[in-house]
């Protein structure tokens, strides 16, 4: 079940007084029509009735998908998470995520049945050629699809609104499970950061063995 929340607010251009609906948590298989609107990265959006004014919250929230047993903790910068997962999901895997852009990537990797940490050595690889090739020094990678025998990635370059795509060869996620599987890489407990930084570290201690 999602679970919703009404909030009175005031809008900040006309001053007329409204709702807003919130969500605690989101169900991806209660509500298809939420995680779509995750997909679209518009759940957060907000639009007065009056004057038209638009605006983009964030606030905390819990995203589950029992069928693909993936528990989503969305944390936006400046907000805390106090949610502990209970035991009745002790076998999910369970990320913490800051944004809708990263829930989003989170998604597309768990219903295409890839492992997100795997995905995380590719971005890591990938992004050191695409900072050598664009002569940029901070890039950000988003899991966009498989295609074929391609992973398929769109990169946001510094000062681009508009990322480009690049791909790598589905051997480099192979390659990069194969790193997991000989560092016996098993999750940590709780909601996980598996991101770039993650990444790094587990690359470490492979070129340490
Ligand atoms: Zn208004």
């Amino acid at each position: 079940m999602s679970t919703e929340i009404t909030k009175d607010i005031i809008c900040p251009q006309c001053g007329e007084p409204q709702k807003y609906r919130l969500f605690a948590g989101v169900n991806a298989q209660d509500n298809p029509e939420l995680k779509e609107k995750i997909l679209e990265e518009t759940l957060f959006d907000w639009r007065c009735q009056r004057c038209n004014y638009f605006a983009a919250m964030a606030y905390p929230f819990l995203y589950t998908d029992p069928e693909k047993k993936l528990l989503v903790c969305v944390t936006p910068a400046g907000s805390k998470s106090t949610v502990q997962p209970s035991p009745a999901v002790e076998e999910f895997t369970k990320r913490q995520v800051k944004n809708l852009a990263e829930l989003k990537e989170k998604i597309l990797i768990f219903d295409g049945g890839y492992d997100d940490v795997a995905v995380e050595l590719v971005k890591n690889a990938l992004c050191a050629i695409i900072k050598d090739s664009y002569k940029v020094n901070r890039v950000h990678a988003y899991f966009s699809r498989v295609n074929q025998d391609e992973m398929e990635f769109a990169i946001f370059l510094p000062r681009k609104a508009e990322p480009v795509y690049h791909s790598t060869k589905l051997d480099v996620y192979k390659q990069s499970q194969e790193v997991l599987r000989t560092l016996d890489f098993v999750d940590p407990p709780g909601f996980v950061v598996a991101d770039a930084k993650l990444a790094r570290k587990i690359i470490e201690e492979y070129q340490d063995i």
